[in-house]
């Protein structure tokens, strides 16, 4: 423990504590870093949890699995001419002593008598949930599976996010008197819209967008070609012991699969993506974490087929062609073009698609509220949505799919229904 505290103060010492606040800039839920590391410098690390409790509660989590490079220390002056400082090591110091030691600011036994529904229990609804019982205001918590966490705990894997760390975190920092929790119940199955407003002051609809996304290529319908979200979300793994995988996509998702059927023991995994190495959404440090583990990577590859080669054996195959990156007229992100003639087949078990996620229509269109042409809640700047009595937040309404950014529009929304409903 004392040589972890060293190491602790040594990273927070490599700050400046820039006047300007370019990190702060950079984090989505906008911590006051400068001053929480100042406070972690001097040693006090009570004050510096309530410096990042002014704007959110996702310590723990957030030093582990926000993605810092694109955040926060993306835009540190540090990292200018070489390492940034490590601000989601200090975070998670901090995030753990709360579990352990400090203060919890759990929402408290005042009773505003105002009654809000939340449907779902991701980092947008937990976010919410927090800052509207912290106010006094009575939160039901409507979550379809049996625990609570979202995408924390039915996406992000174990090896990344501990689910103890989940426990605890919602045990000390989310429930509380003034919340209820119902889980096993589904919006549009156990319970109705309609329902729910004739109980609640207020609807918060936060049930995420995690349907995978189809590529709309032949052979998406074969029974080898599963749902990269929807496997880590249900965990019904087919037995990938000795299969030939291979994993669509290059971000988060495609990462968080290909290295759970590899752990499942599969012989091959490929992570196919049609952009370079240096364009890949997910995180620096997760692909060098996958490279590690085996993961073989192919890029500037567009698979355009998959081929059913011996029904009986189960046999299949990808029909893969190579790409070329083009820069298009206003457009900075260089755009992959197939290369005519450059086709080739590789054998696989299993495809799994991880291009991108979207919200359940089924259930969205039971519920009639207006959409986008992409399928995402229709909200304005209060996260109202076509109805008045409901308000959306998080992944459903099309944020840009992290905790931090599905958190941020959790508490502005509370923010917002405090305004309205005080
Ligand atoms: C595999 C994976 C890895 C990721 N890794 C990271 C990462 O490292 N860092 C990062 O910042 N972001 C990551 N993300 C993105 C991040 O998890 C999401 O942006 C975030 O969880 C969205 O929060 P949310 O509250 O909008 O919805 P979600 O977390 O999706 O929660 C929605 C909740 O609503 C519930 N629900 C859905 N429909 C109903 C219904 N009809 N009735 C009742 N309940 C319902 C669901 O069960 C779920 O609990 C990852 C996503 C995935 C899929
Ligand atoms: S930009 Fe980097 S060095 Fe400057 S205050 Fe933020 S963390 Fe510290």
């Amino acid at each position: 423990m004392k040589d972890k505290i060293e190491e602790i103060k040594k990273q927070a010492e490599y700050c400046l504590n820039c006047k300007n606040k370019p990190c702060k800039s950079g984090c989505p839920l906008q911590n006051n870093i400068p001053d929480f590391i100042k406070c972690i410098k001097e040693g006090n690390y009570e004050d510096a949890i309530d410096i990042l409790n002014e704007t959110t509660i996702f310590e723990p989590i957030c030093g582990r699995i926000c993605p810092q490079e694109s955040q926060c220390q993306g835009n540190c002056v540090r990292g200018i001419k070489g390492e940034s400082v490590h601000i989601g090591n200090l975070e998670t110091f901090l995030g753990d002593y709360l579990l352990e030691k400090g203060k919890i600011q759990c929402n408290v036994a005042n009773d505003n008598s105002k009654k809000i529904a939340i449907i779902g229990s991701g980092p947008s609804a937990l976010a919410c949930c927090y800052y509207l019982a912290t106010r006094g205001f009575k939160v039901s918590i409507y979550e379809k599976h049996n625990k609570l966490g979202g995408l924390l705990r039915y996406g992000i894997p174990e090896f990344r996010l501990e689910k103890c760390i989940l426990d605890k975190w919602l045990e000390k920092c989310i429930l509380g008197p003034n919340v209820e929790v119902f889980t096993n119940i589904e919006l549009g199955k156990d319970v109705t819209l309609e329902q729910l407003k004739i109980d609640y002051d207020k609807i918060v609809l936060a049930t995420g967008a995690n349907i995978s996304n189809k590529m709309g290529i032949d052979g998406e319908e074969l029974e080898c070609v599963l749902g990269g979200n929807e496997l880590l979300e249900y965990r019904k793994f087919p037995d990938f012991k000795d299969k030939k995988v291979a994993v669509i996509g290059g971000g988060n998702v495609a990462m968080d699969t290909s290295r759970t059927v590899k752990k499942l023991g599969a012989k091959n995994v490929y992570v196919v993506y049609r952009r370079a190495e240096k364009q890949m959404p997910a995180e620096t440090k997760e692909i060098e974490a996958a490279k590690k583990e085996g993961i073989q990577f192919l890029f500037q590859t567009n698979v355009i087929k998959v081929i059913n080669k011996n029904i009986e054996k189960s046999q299949q195959q990808i029909e893969c062609i190579k790409t070329e990156l083009i820069k298009k007229e206003g457009e900075t992100r260089e755009y992959p073009v197939n290369i005519e003639g450059s086709n080739f087949l590789m054998d696989v078990d299993y495809v799994i698609m991880a291009v991108g996620s979207g919200p359940d229509k089924k259930i969205i269109d039971k519920l009639g509220l207006e959409t986008s042409k992409w399928g995402y809640v229709k909200v304005n700047e209060n996260y109202q949505t076509s109805d008045e009595k409901v308000v959306a937040i998080g992944d459903l309404i099309g944020t840009k799919q992290t905790v931090a950014w599905a958190a941020r529009s959790g508490f502005e929304c509370a923010k917002s229904i405090v305004t309205e409903i005080n």
